[in-house]
């Protein structure tokens, strides 16, 4: 009678575990999913990204090729595209204006420089306008605030060597927030209020034996390498990520909770991401329609990019720098 018992017991928790393989995010099958076939690891190696045997085991990147391209620091507001502080005045407006418009001019440049000249016009008329503008600093406000508008930066501090290619991130959809990796690099990791949840707060902050280490003791597999081009799109984009409740999270590693984890992917949003911002074409009316939502600021960024270098460097040389990361330092 007891052996009947005993595997009765045992058959859910194993029917647990297969559907726990088909669900990514679940601890066990996190580990398959950050190993990445040896021949992209000696890809990586040949553009410099030296990665040790364990930290092979824990490097995820966004998959996309576009990343490199997609990936880079652009403005995606109206004041980011004039170059200005929120709170500009109408004088810095004009000026700002008219030095930009007569650097992107068409003639000049060309067809490339005509959805920014567009849009130059668009924040031009929107941000002289009073109400217009005091309404659009509000919500650029709010979305710098709650993360919606990307611009490129990393939420975390750089501590490491300006060589160096890899970032530390932590899955906080995943975390359970056991303190491990805070109690033993508080100088890279500490445990935000919001969700209680592990995050970097300085890159490289604590030795890189120490963080490995760290990174290999996680119960749950939730810290990655990534590579340092994308950590800011995966910080931002795990801004607004769901996470659940880590009560729930707790029954549900235990075999207590048949529902599937509700939770977000953060390198799954990246990649989608990336694909509306490659894919996202200037629509003048929607614009106008909705001054700042995310499909503008991908309008917005997408046609900065498209810009000639120099020109880019010569009118925005914060953004241009921040693409070397020299503007990153020290935040
Ligand atoms: S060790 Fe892992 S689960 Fe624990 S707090 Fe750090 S990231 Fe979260």
């Amino acid at each position: 009678m007891n052996i009947v018992r005993a595997s009765l017991s045992i058959r859910p928790a194993f029917q647990h575990l297969n559907g726990a393989s088909q669900n990514p995010g679940v601890a066990l099958e996190q580990r398959c999913l950050r190993t990445i076939p040896h021949a992209q690891v000696k890809q990586r190696e040949e553009l410099g990204l030296v990665l040790s045997d364990t930290e092979r085991d824990y490097f995820r990147e966004v998959s996309s090729s576009q990343a490199e391209e997609f990936n880079a620091p652009a403005p995606s507001d109206f004041f980011q595209l004039l170059n200005l502080d929120l709170g500009a005045t109408t004088t810095d407006i004009k000026q700002s204006y008219r030095a930009l418009q007569r650097l992107v001019h068409p003639d000049l440049i060309g067809d490339d420089a005509n959805e920014v000249s567009v849009l130059l016009n668009i924040a031009y008329t929107t941000l002289m306008d009073e109400a217009l503008r005091a309404a659009y600093q509000y919500d650029v406000e709010k979305y710098r605030k709650d993360g919606r508008a990307y611009d490129g930066r990393p939420v975390s501090k750089w501590h490491g060597a300006p060589e160096e290619k890899r970032a530390v991130f932590v899955d906080e959809t995943s975390c359970t927030g056991c303190f491990h990796c805070a109690n033993m690099c508080p100088s890279t990791f500490f445990m935000e209020d919001d969700y209680g949840r592990a995050r970097v707060h300085t890159q490289w902050g604590d030795d890189a034996e120490y963080i490995e280490e760290a990174v290999s003791m996680c119960p749950v597999d939730c810290i990655s390498y990534v590579n340092r081009d994308q950590l800011a799109l995966l910080e931002f984009v795990l801004k607004s990520c769901y996470r659940e409740d880590s009560a729930l999270m707790g029954r549900r590693r235990s075999g207590n909770l048949g529902s599937k984890p509700n939770k977000h992917d953060p390198f799954k949003r990246a990649e989608i991401w990336l694909r509306h911002r490659k894919e996202a074409k200037l629509q003048e009316s929607s614009i106008w329609k909705s001054l700042l939502t995310e499909e503008a600021s991908a309008a917005m960024a997408r046609a900065w990019l498209a810009l000639p270098y120099a020109v880019k460097e010569k009118g925005w040389p914060e953004f241009v720098e921040a693409n070397g990361r020299v503007a990153f330092f020290g935040r």
